[in-house]
């Protein structure tokens, strides 16, 4: 039986790299039909949040990433915040400290720094020298005496690690590079290198799926893995799988402070939490085919972490974007109507609420459901249906009215007072308008749709001024020409 986990610790707003790492987990979980744990990693409180925590279960929840165990739905391993943890880590310590697989550790902060400096010059390891491994009584009586308080200190094995990770294949990591390492603080707060693996085991994770960064704790996890398993705490040593970087522009790591790793803009700008999440998959991963564009069921029928590529990935917004605006387009034209809910009131419109009108909306939607990239481009896009005046926007206005724009807009007037009101009536006069004054339809089009919308870019032309009405398309033109 899978079952993988996601834990992430409450600091910060949630990024993308956080979202690819519980999409993999989840995907992977359900294709195994597997159990998904989410547990939350709150075990610094100078650095955890409670707002943090509240907007990750919010994330999992618009990602559509449910889970099986954890918070808000609980499980036979409850509680799954580490924070409500605590006791259970501080037996764990005590017993690995009595079983011999930790010691505590007397060095002080500048003591370690000295040492490590001069192991530096020497060209030698510069990881703890296991100084505190073996100890007497009389030195142990000594340091307290001076006040001293011990951490706890994990005793590596002396030999080399090696496990296969399903990503990379076989590693191996030696002594010299994996030195003894503190799990529980001179406070008795205990840290990320036990609490994780120590839950991990109690939980009964099968598969680790974690980022590429978090590649050195493997092998210490795995030597204390080893040590649960002798004291019965654990049954057994995960798999584990280290997913690729994502590096952002200039080819550097996409960093959480990075304005596009904000799963919040995503949020904000409109993207489909789907059109998002088949983006993110593709940051190491791909569907056989190159087949850019999935639903979440295809990804999770097809998801197999062995075909997870080692190599860095690469942010590209564009396409993001791109496939974003391809899920938008595959919405039924009712889902993507109550989609754009949020952008069609307050603060996002700019109308009177009471000047929106729904009837006209729902005509119109269908032509800006296959152009929109993101959801939130549906605001400007329509603000000329509620506004009471288009959007003024004088660029757009200088580069549509030239000499000979009014005598067309006076035309163009004409022909549509006497037109019948539907597109291809409409575009027939703006047509026969055009050719009055020797224009090709283009240059016709400019200056009405600039009159009407207040822009040169939109929806198409006859649908939108349909969509407006005749009166109100004339008394713009009326307007435009005044
Ligand atoms: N709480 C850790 C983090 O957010 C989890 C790392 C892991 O997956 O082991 O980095």
């Amino acid at each position: 039986n899978v079952r993988v986990r996601f834990c992430p610790s409450p600091t910060g707003n949630p990024h993308v790299g956080l979202v690819r790492t519980a999409l993999f987990n989840w995907a992977f979980a359900r294709h195994h039909g597997g159990t998904m744990v989410f547990r939350i990693e709150d075990t610094d409180a100078a650095r955890d949040s409670e707002e943090s925590y509240q907007q990750l279960l919010d994330a999992m929840r618009w990602l559509g990433l449910d889970w099986d165990e954890g918070p808000e739905v609980g499980g036979p391993h409850a509680p799954y915040r580490q924070s409500q943890r605590m006791d259970i880590y501080r037996d764990v310590a005590d017993k690995l400290l009595q079983g011999g697989f930790a010691y505590k550790c007397y060095c002080t902060a500048d003591e370690l720094d000295a040492r490590r400096e001069a192991a530096r010059a020497a060209g030698k390891p510069s990881g703890y020298d296991g100084k505190c491994r073996v100890m007497t009584a009389e030195q142990e009586a000594a340091y307290l005496d001076e006040g001293r308080t011990p951490i706890v200190r994990f005793r590596m094995p002396d030999e080399p690690i090696t496990f296969t990770d399903l990503v990379r294949g076989e590693l191996t990591f030696t002594p010299e590079n994996v030195p003894d390492f503190g799990i529980v603080r001179a406070n008795g707060a205990p840290l990320y290198t036990l609490v994780n693996p120590v839950d991990d085991a109690l939980m009964e994770i099968t598969h680790v799926l974690r980022g590429e960064d978090l590649l050195s704790s493997t092998p210490r996890q795995i030597a204390l893995y080893k040590a649960l398993m002798e004291l019965g705490i654990a049954k057994g040593v995960p798999q584990f799988g280290h997913l690729p970087y994502v590096m952002g522009e200039g080819n550097k790591k996409l960093s959480k402070r990075d304005p596009q790793s904000s799963l919040n803009l995503y949020r904000e700008r409109g993207f489909l939490p789907h059109g998002l999440l088949n983006y993110l998959s593709l940051l190491g991963w791909s569907l056989s085919g190159d087949q850019d564009i999935f639903s979440m069921d295809e990804m999770v029928a097809a998801f197999d972490i062995k075909d997870v590529n080692a190599n860095p990935a690469r942010f590209d917004l564009k396409k993001a974007e791109a496939i974003n605006a391809e899920h938008i387009r595959r919405l039924e034209v009712k889902d993507f109507i109550a989609a754009c809910e949020p952008w069609l009131r307050a603060p996002f419109a700019p109308w009177a609420p009471e000047s929106f009108d729904r009837a006209q909306f729902e005509a119109i939607a269908p032509h800006a459901q296959t152009r929109l990239t993101v959801l939130s481009d549906i605001t400007a896009n329509v603000d000329f249906l509620f506004l009471d005046q288009p959007a003024e926007d004088e660029a757009s206005w200088n580069k549509a009215m030239k000499e000979g724009s009014d005598a067309l807009l006076r035309t163009a007037r004409e022909k549509l007072a006497a037109a019948d009101w539907n597109p291809e009536a409409i575009k027939a006069a703006v047509v026969a308008a055009g050719e009055e004054h020797g224009l090709k339809l283009g240059k016709a089009q400019a200056p009405v749709r600039v009159a009407v919308t207040g822009r040169t870019v939109g929806l198409p032309l006859f649908e939108s001024l349909e969509a407006l009405g005749r009166e109100r398309t004339l008394e713009r033109i009326e307007a435009a020409l005044a």
